[in-house]
């Protein structure tokens, strides 16, 4: 089969080896960082209220300076004791210029200042759109969601972000304590994109 060439419209390198797992055997995957094209555009301002309309301006706006499909993802935490938040400013949450470190610890405190300290009420879910384009027209959207808990301290060292905080409903480990490959099967991401990869079989692309 001759592959098509995949931008994922992304520089985090986690994203990009999570997603490349799933679509190397379908597709040519390469990201924003092996375009001389996108040099100088790492910021492509993330300035939605939603998950669909940020990753639809990064698909957009990659896919208007390079000649190969793109793909991109916008992702987060939404925690139900605190009405949905983080959200879209999940990579944020902890101030400007973003870490990792200050996001995890100012979720733990959110929920303690809220008092919720039981698994029932620490209810999380990741969510995750993503939006493939082309010419800078979007050509279609997928979506996905694990729904899970948020613990009490970090746990584990694998995957990335809040990945040492939360637990998907029916495990006992966090994302960062499991292997990729059992995140991917269950994850928000590893959802959308397999509902992209249906997407592509029954839509062969020129
Ligand atoms: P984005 O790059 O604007 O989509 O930022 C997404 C942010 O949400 C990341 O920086 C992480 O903080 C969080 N996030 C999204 N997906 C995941 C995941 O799979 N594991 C852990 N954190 C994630």
């Amino acid at each position: 089969m001759n592959k098509k060439t995949l931008c994922i419209a992304t520089r985090n390198l986690h994203k990009v080896q999570e997603m490349t797992t799933v679509l190397s055997p379908f597709w040519e995957v390469k990201s924003s960082a092996d375009y001389h094209e996108m040099d100088g555009s790492d910021e492509i301002a993330e300035t939605g209220d939603t998950f669909l309309a940020n990753a639809t301006l990064k698909a957009v706006a990659t896919s208007q300076l390079i000649s190969d499909y793109a793909l991109a993802d916008d992702s987060g935490l939404e925690i139900d004791a605190l009405d949905g938040a983080p959200g879209v400013f999940s990579a944020r949450y902890g101030g400007i210029p973003s870490s990792t470190e200050r996001n995890n610890a100012k979720l733990l405190e959110e929920l303690k200042r809220v008092g919720a300290l039981t698994p029932e009420q620490r209810g999380a879910r990741f969510r995750c759109v993503l939006v493939l384009a082309k010419g800078g027209e979007v050509l279609e959207t997928f979506d996905g969601a694990c729904e899970g808990a948020i613990t009490l301290e970090p746990k584990g060292t694998n995957g990335f972000g809040y990945d040492p905080l939360f637990v998907p409903r029916t495990y006992t480990r966090t994302f960062g304590q499991l292997l990729e490959k059992t995140k991917t099967n269950l994850s928000h991401r590893g959802r959308a994109l397999k509902k992209f990869v249906d997407w592509c079989k029954e839509n062969p692309l020129e």
